[in-house]
């Protein structure tokens, strides 16, 4: 019996991170874990109890109520991947909106809130057969993991795509509103003081801007088998 991997899935905003994990941990009866969700669902919660908005944000109440948050993932056999339940109630729609997605690197920022999400994520991953994604997972989670990616792609490529997913699913945006978020999201990410994202030094960069989803998930699923 071959024994089982983490898979440590990195990179920017939209770089179709969650297609690939999805179908990688399909193909290996692996869970898979959107650690991004977690970060958007604590978002949400967040501007619900007006701890956060455009104009203020009240870090010391956020970080206080933290203990209240409760995250979980369950598996919706019809759309193939598990969703995300805050506090009991399925927020997996409302945590996509571009208004959680404007506030969600601010929060992402704070250590606590770090904390509190990456012990849960260690705790979900301690078994292995496990795919992770996120910005931070190589570096910090599971920085022992077998296979790490960092995917990349061009940040117009990366716009156009969460466009179309938001006007797919009825939202309505702009592309310039879009393009900025992802943009601006990529810098806060990346210049953040805890955990920032970057590569790990033996992580492998994947820039997807012109490659397709078949090309790319054969070339992952090479890598995977090298090292189970
Ligand atoms: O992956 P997604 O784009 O949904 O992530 C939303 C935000 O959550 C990111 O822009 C980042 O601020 C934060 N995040 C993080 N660490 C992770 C996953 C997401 O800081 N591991």
């Amino acid at each position: 019996m071959t024994s089982k991997i983490t898979i440590a899935i990195d990179g920017f905003s939209s770089t179709g991170k969650s297609t690939i994990a999805k179908q990688l941990a399909k193909e290996l009866g692996y869970i898979y874990v959107d650690t991004g969700a977690m970060y958007r669902a604590v978002t949400l919660y967040a501007m619900l109890q007006n701890y956060v908005s455009e104009k203020h944000f009240d870090i010391v109440d956020l970080t206080a109520d933290l203990s209240n948050i409760s995250l979980s993932f369950t598996f919706n056999e019809t759309l193939g991947f598990a969703e995300m339940f805050l506090n009991g109630k399925n927020v997996e729609k409302e945590i996509r909106t571009i208004e959680v997605s404007k506030l969600v690197s601010k929060v992402a920022a704070i250590s606590e809130v770090r904390k509190k999400l990456v012990n849960e994520q260690q705790e979900m991953g301690k078994n292995k057969g496990i795919v992770m994604d996120g910005r931070d997972i190589g570096t910090v989670v599971f920085p022992d993991a077998e296979l790490k990616l960092f995917m990349t792609a061009s940040a117009d490529k990366r716009a156009k795509r969460r466009y179309k997913e938001l006007i797919d699913r009825g939202d309505k945006v702009n592309y310039e509103e879009i393009l900025h978020n992802v943009q601006e999201r990529d810098r806060i990410d990346s210049t953040r003081e805890d955990s920032p994202l970057i590569k790990a030094d033996d992580a492998i960069e994947f820039d997807n801007s012109d490659m397709g989803l078949q090309e790319q998930f054969e070339r992952i699923m090479s890598l995977v088998n090298d090292k189970l």
